[in-house]
């Protein structure tokens, strides 16, 4: 029997897990060739893009509704090390145990943090990072009512202007109202800071309009060229001087790999990724493998992927397949993942889709809305209870819906 070991419980590491054993299925490989193990600190898959909403503790799927049925070994335990040379992972369990789990094949799919700036005042803080950070948020948010009344109660910074920054930025006014309850509602003031000289400047010139339109439509003001530069509990500084008075600055500039991937000597870029062949394999590290935020793997037209849900479904379901055809020997297949879209939630505005990586506007207002709640409450979120299911979805050749709408059917 050979040990496939999976670090990580979010989208890459549940589709790894599932390929893997579709693999080992479809090649007609008894069930003990191979074993597969996925080792998370939680409990959950949290649905990351979801956490921007209100309501994000619910935005989770039990981890056992899908390893179970699959027959995927969990192990709950926060990894600490991982040694190459020995082919073993050093991880602490919830009672403190400490664990050692060798792997003939390892998948690092551990994801990514959005890096908080070490400025004056930063655990004052919130994030929509990951579900505590964003329950927290929503907590706060609900007892703002029950403090003194002043121009920093309702007021919201969200400091940052690309993807996260605009969808909370346009998502936050009417949270703040639903929590200024009645009379208070044009106390809300919701201010998006951006240090670039745009709103979304890695999101180009082609949706920039429909984004700017729709921050207008919810009434954020934006202040651009600016850093936040000290926060406290009821104000916000920036770079220029200004004093914001606000009771909720929100920061979402910057994300990273997660830290194990520097325990790993490939190369890194600056995003902290590992950078993986087109198999998925971690180049010049024998049997080690990474998908998702962790890895930098090449798209279609020499893109590299982007640290997203839409790249680490694909990538996930690849370094599953290979690593257990890798295990079975079976020929490796190439990453080919379907072609890069953009959908951008702007709050009651509506939405925008782009295609492409120079993100051509394909769709606005309620029909792009419309497919993004369906990519938010429907598509991303894995089948559960349901081995077949699971597993049919677990073919790296299948296609994201969006693809119909990019190809006009
Ligand atoms: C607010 C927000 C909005 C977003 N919107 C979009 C969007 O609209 N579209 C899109 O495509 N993407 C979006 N993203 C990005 C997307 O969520 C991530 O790219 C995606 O979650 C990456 O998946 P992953 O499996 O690589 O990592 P993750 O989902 O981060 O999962 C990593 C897992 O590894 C576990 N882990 C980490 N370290 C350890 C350790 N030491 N030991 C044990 N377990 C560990 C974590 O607990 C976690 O379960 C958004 C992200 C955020 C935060």
């Amino acid at each position: 029997m050979s040990d496939v070991l999976i670090i990580g419980g979010g989208f890459a590491g549940v589709w790894t897990a599932a390929s893997a054993v579709r693999t080992q299925r479809e090649a007609g490989a008894a069930d003990s060739a191979l074993r597969v193990t996925l080792v998370d600190a939680g409990d959950d898959l949290v649905i990351r893009p979801r956490l921007y909403e209100a309501g994000p503790e619910a935005m989770r799927v039990a981890l056992d509704r899908v390893l179970g049925p699959i027959g995927v070994r969990r192990v709950a335990a926060t990894v600490t090390a991982i040694d190459t040379d020995a082919r073993r992972v050093s991880a602490i369990a919830r009672d403190g145990a400490e664990l050692h789990l060798p792997y003939d094949r390892l998948v690092l799919a551990a994801g990514s943090r959005v890096l908080t700036p070490p400025i004056e005042g930063a655990q004052h803080l919130f994030d929509v990072d990951t579900m505590p950070a964003a329950a927290a948020l929503e907590s706060h948010l609900g007892r703002l009512a029950d403090l003194p009344a002043g121009a920093e109660r309702f007021t919201a910074v969200v400091v940052g202007g690309g993807f996260t920054g605009i969808e909370l930025a346009t998502e936050l006014p009417d949270r703040l109202r639903k929590a200024a309850g009645g009379d208070l509602q044009d106390d809300v003031r919701v201010v998006l800071v951006e240090r670039a000289g745009s709103v979304g400047p890695e999101l180009g010139p082609g949706p920039r309009p429909e984004i700017l339109a729709a921050l207008e439509h919810a009434g954020v003001e934006v202040r651009l060229n600016v850093e936040l530069r000290s926060v406290d509990q009821e104000r916000a500084v920036l770079s220029d001087g200004t004093v914001i008075p606000s009771r909720t600055v929100v920061w979402t500039a910057g994300m990273r790999a997660s830290a194990l991937t520097r325990q790993i000597s490939g190369s890194h870029d600056e995003l902290g990724r590992l950078a993986v062949d087109q198999h998925m394999r971690v180049t010049g590290v024998d049997g080690v493998y990474a998908a998702g935020d962790t890895a930098a793997a090449v798209a279609e037209g020499g893109h590299v992927v982007m640290q997203s849900c839409q790249h680490a479904v694909p990538q996930g379901k690849l370094a599953g397949t290979n690593v257990a055809a890798d295990l079975l020997g079976l020929p490796l297949v190439p990453f080919a993942p379907n072609p890069y879209v953009t959908c951008l939630d702007l709050g009651s505005y509506g939405a925008v889709l782009t295609l492409g990586w120079d993100r051509a506007v394909a769709q606005t207002g309620a029909a792009a809305k419309q497919l993004k709640q369906s990519i938010n409450t429907e598509w991303i979120y894995p089948p559960v209870d349901d081995a077949a299911a699971i597993l049919t979805l677990a073919d790296h050749r299948t296609t994201w819906p969006t693809d119909a709408v990019a190809s006009g059917s």
